[in-house]
C-alpha cells in the first residue's frame, strides 16, 4: 500500500519497555479500578504453536493502567523512525486513525486514538508482561498495540509471509481490536464467554475474525492506494496464521476445539470480506457462523 509518511500529531506512540524517552502525559488512561480479568486478543504468528496455544488459553489479571508509561506525540518522531519496520507500522497507524475516527464521529461515537507501544524483547503492559513470543496483541486496559518489531522478521522468514501489506495487516488486526474496544464489543464477548464456557473459545474465534475483516475494512476504504499484489500478501499471511495451518506445521493435531483465531480459510475470507466491501457493517462474523 502506498501510505504516505506519518503525522506525528495523529498519532499516539510510546515504549513498553523502558527504552527511548519517557515523557509524563496528560491524562488519557483509562479507568478500570477493579482488576478484572481480561483476555488478550493476540494476534500470534511465528512462534511455537504450543507455546502460542498456552498463552492464548491464558486469561491475564488486568493491572494497573498506571503500569505502561504514558505516550505523547512528543516523541513519536524518533520511535517511529527507529527502524523501517516501526515507519511501517507508524505510517499504518496514522491512516487507520484518519480512517477509523470519521466513522465515529458519524456515528456520535466516542472516539480515542490506540497507542502503539513498541518494546523490545519483553515489556510491560496494562494486561501484563509483553514478550514477543507472543506476537503483537492488543491490550484494552490500557489501549495499547504492543509490536516486538522483530516479530515481522519471523513474519516472513518462518512463515512466508511477505510484503509490506502482510505488515500493515497485522497493526490493522489489532486496530480492529481497538474497534471492538470502542464499541463494548469486547466486554460482551466476556461476558458472554463467562455464561457458557463451552462456547468460550468459539466466541474468541469469532472476536478474531472480526478483527481480521475490519484490518481489510481499512484496507478497502483506502482502495486508491493499494497496489497490485497486496491482496494477495494478506491473504498469505491470513492464510499462513490459520489456527489449522499453524497446528499442522507444528506436527500437532488439528483440534477446532482449540483454535482461537479460526483457521486459514476463515481468516482470508473475513480480510477479503473486509477489503471487498469496505464496510464495517460486512463484519458482522458473531451471526454468520459459517
Ligand atoms: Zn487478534
Amino acid at each position: 500500500m502506498r501510505l504516505k509518511r506519518f503525522n506525528p500529531a495523529n498519532i499516539r506512540v510510546g515504549r513498553a519497555d523502558g527504552g527511548g524517552s519517557r515523557i509524563p502525559g496528560g491524562g488519557g488512561t483509562v479507568g478500570c479500578g477493579t482488576l478484572v480479568i481480561v483476555l488478550i486478543g493476540a494476534l500470534v504468528f511465528g512462534v511455537d504453536p504450543g507455546q502460542m496455544l498456552g498463552t492464548l488459553e491464558n486469561v491475564q489479571q488486568q493491572q494497573s493502567p498506571s503500569a505502561a508509561p504514558q505516550a505523547t506525540s512528543t516523541d513519536a518522531t524518533a520511535l517511529c523512525t527507529e527502524n523501517a519496520y516501526s515507519l511501517e507500522a507508524c505510517n499504518a497507524l496514522d491512516s487507520l486513525n484518519s480512517t477509523w475516527e470519521p466513522l465515529f464521529r458519524q456515528a456520535s461515537i466516542s472516539f480515542e486514538q490506540p497507542v502503539l507501544r513498541f518494546y523490545n524483547g519483553t515489556g510491560q503492559s496494562g494486561c501484563g508482561a509483553a514478550q514477543s513470543a507472543m506476537g503483537p496483541f492488543y491490550c484494552p486496559a490500557d489501549q495499547g498495540i504492543y509490536i516486538d518489531t522483530s516479530f515481522y522478521d519471523q513474519l516472513d522468514k518462518q512463515l512466508g509471509a511477505k510484503g509490506d501489506f502482510a505488515r500493515y495487516y497485522v497493526v490493522a488486526h489489532e486496530y480492529g481490536h481497538h474497534i471492538q474496544h470502542l464499541l463494548g464489543l469486547d466486554s460482551q464477548v466476556r461476558s458472554a464467554q463467562q455464561k457458557s464456557p463451552s462456547q468460550a473459545n468459539a466466541l474468541q474465534v469469532r472476536m478474531e475474525l472480526q478483527a481480521d475483516c475490519y484490518a481489510g475494512v481499512w484496507a478497502g476504504k483506502n482502495r486508491n492506494l493499494i497496489d497490485p499484489g497486496d491482496m494477495e500478501e494478506g491473504l498469505t499471511a491470513a492464510s499462513a496464521i490459520g489456527d489449522d495451518t499453524l497446528m499442522k506445521n507444528a506436527g500437532r493435531r488439528v483440534t477446532p476445539e482449540s483454535f482461537t483465531h479460526g483457521t486459514s480459510a476463515q481468516r482470508m475470507k473475513w480480510l477479503k470480506t473486509g477489503i471487498d466491501t469496505g464496510n464495517e457493517d460486512a463484519c458482522d462474523t458473531f451471526s454468520d457462523m459459517s
